[in-house]
């Protein structure tokens, strides 16, 4: 690979290519541009999408990778997680430049978003070298059971094979190549192939480059990662597709992550989909709360609602408020908040049009009051876009579902209520998000623990007195959610909990000691916590009781 100084940095110039493990993609497929939303212009290199042979080449390296890679140690794997942080560390300057030339992300965030992914790393390698994540489980036989003997039968979690990642639009560095689906992949034992988001394709290349630098320099299998580039949907339709590919974790549009999930149902050996589809995160501020505090609250819900142009899975897009004259007030305060705001730059013109066709629906109707920010240039190729500001009330929301839909961009939506019945309505009613916040005193939160239950089964994470945007990376965070905000509910894409998508339990029955994985014997010498014949401990054991 070439290299140039840069910003200070040694960096990969960019080759347009595909990594296919070690090595280059054909560069015989279609192809394309990065662009700066900031001007929709393109810019260079041109990445050309991968070919079948690319991906056939990929996915059996993966395949090859598999088996080896699941052997590898907890440490071993550390290793290689802290070693992909220090590299994307390293590369810190240019990466963050060309992610914000690429999605005009301010470079503050971007930092931000940049150590949230090294911390991401960091904690899944603490994880997976402490090692009791696989939940080992001994159940000791006794041959002098009667009438039968009892075997001996051991459990523990075990890696699933190659995983197929689509990167996301919205976080080119969290969620994207070297993002909590990779990572999480990677720790549990499996080998991962990214579908980089071609919203960001120089931002993939350049971390594509630091992780094959690491898997290389560490002497791991080649197959550990390949990173392939499309424009289109058919890259990703063929790895979902591909026999030897186990699962697939994917972030984005409802449309997408659901074409996904019926392509991988469809399969001869259906693999699963760990799809996460954005919700619109609905907000409740209660009466004495709002009284005590509500300048406040709103001013937090705009912030939070603007975070990131408003593109996040998490922003607060549906504000339930009691109708009055302090609501009256505060929905005064973000309409000049929202006026006043400067305009937005959106990541991709597919999400403009998204973003200005529901703002234009939404203006056209008599039953809501919109406040549409202006932006400042009517380009026909400019991704800049004015904040938005929806009011209406419970009887108008009730009766148009479409209302409930996420708007991707810088808008929410204010519903006044007029009293406790109608709230309880409007929860029981709801699909599932991934999160839900309410914002209450002690007594609003007595008053209305109704709500509060109903909450608890359509969200993954119930935040109370804050705000859902900025997800802690954390090992007791849920960021899931039941469907259509996922496509599993019981699972999780950020914290050290989504380990567990990519893996499944394996039994051994009777299995000689030394036959077993290291976990599962007898004398632990892992030092890890296993349920032995019912009890969590870290001792060694004898064959039987
Ligand atoms: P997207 O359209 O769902 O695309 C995500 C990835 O999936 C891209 O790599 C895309 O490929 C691929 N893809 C889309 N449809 C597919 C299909 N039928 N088969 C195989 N692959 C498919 O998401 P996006 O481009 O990031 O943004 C579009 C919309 O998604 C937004 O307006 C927003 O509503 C939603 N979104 C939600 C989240 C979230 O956090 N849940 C994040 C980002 C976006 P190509 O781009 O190459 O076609």
């Amino acid at each position: 690979m070439n290299e140039e100084r840069h910003n200070g940095s040694a960096i990969a110039i960019l080759t347009g290519r595909s990594i296919i493990g070690f090595a280059s993609g054909n560069g015989n497929g279609t192809v394309f541009h990065g662009f700066d939303p900031q001007t929709g212009h393109a810019c260079g290199p041109a990445f050309t999408s991968a070919d079948a042979e690319d991906i056939d080449h990929a996915v059996g390296l993966a395949a090859i990778a598999a088996p080896k890679w699941a052997k590898v140690s907890g440490t071993a794997r550390a290793e290689f997680l802290r070693a992909i942080a220090s590299r994307l560390a390293t590369i810190a300057l240019p990466l963050i430049e060309r992610a914000h030339l690429e999605t005009a992300l301010p470079e503050a965030r971007l930092e931000g978003e940049l150590a949230r992914t090294c911390h991401q790393l960091r904690l899944f390698a603490d994880a997976v070298q402490e090692g009791s994540w696989v939940m080992g489980r001994i159940d000791r036989g006794d041959p002098k059971r009667t009438p039968t003997a009892k075997p001996d039968v051991r459990s523990m979690l075990r890696p699933l094979g190659p995983v197929v990642v689509f990167g996301a639009s919205n976080f080119p560095l969290a969620f994207s190549v070297a993002g909590g689906d990779s990572v999480s992949a990677w720790a549990s034992g499996n080998p991962v192939i990214v579908k980089a988001h071609p919203a960001h394709p120089g931002t993939s290349e350049l971390v594509g480059h630091a992780i094959s630098e690491c898997v290389h320099s560490y002497g791991l299998p080649e197959g550990l990662f390949s990173l392939l580039f499309d424009v289109g949907i058919s890259v990703g339709q063929a790895l979902v597709k591909h026999p030897l590919v186990k699962a697939v974790g994917f972030t984005g549009s409802h449309a997408g992550g659901r074409a996904v999930m019926d392509l991988a149902a469809s399969r001869g050996e259906p693999i699963p989909v760990f799809a996460e589809m954005g919700s619109v995160n609905p907000v409740f501020i209660l009466p004495r709360a709002l009284e005590a505090r509500g300048e406040q609250i709103v001013s937090g819900i705009y912030a939070s609602f603007t975070l990131g142009a408003g593109q996040s899975c998490t922003k607060p897009g549906l504000v339930f408020i009691p109708e009055g004259n302090a609501s009256e007030n505060l929905m005064r305060h973000l309409e000049a908040l929202v006026s006043a705001a400067a305009p937005f730059s959106l990541l991709t013109a597919g999400i403009r049009n998204a973003f200005t066709r529901a703002c234009d629906d939404r203006r056209r109707r008599a039953d809501l009051r919109t406040v549409i920010a202006e932006r400042d240039d009517q380009s026909h190729d400019s991704l800049r876009v004015g904040a938005a500001l929806l009011e209406t009330d419970v009887k108008t929301f009730l009766s148009r579902p479409e209302l409930s839909e996420e708007m991707f961009g810088p808008a929410t939506l204010l519903v006044t209520h007029s009293d406790k019945a109608q709230l309880v309505e409007i929860a029981s009613m709801l699909k599932g998000h991934l999160t839900a916040t309410v914002h209450g005193t002690e007594q609003d939160f007595q008053e209305f623990v109704e709500l509060i239950q109903i909450l608890e089964t359509k969200v993954g994470r119930l935040v109370f007195n804050g705000y859902p945007t900025g997800v802690e990376v954390c090992h007791a965070m849920v960021h899931g959610g039941p469907y259509p905000a996922t496509s599993d509910g019981r699972s999780t894409s950020v914290g050290t909990q989504a380990i567990f998508r990519f893996s499944r339990p394996v039994c051994f029955q009777d299995c000689p000691d030394q036959l077993l994985p290291p976990e599962l014997r007898n004398e632990n010498s892992l030092g890890i916590w296993r349920m032995v014949d019912g009890a969590m401990t870290r001792e060694a054991i004898t064959r039987s009781h």
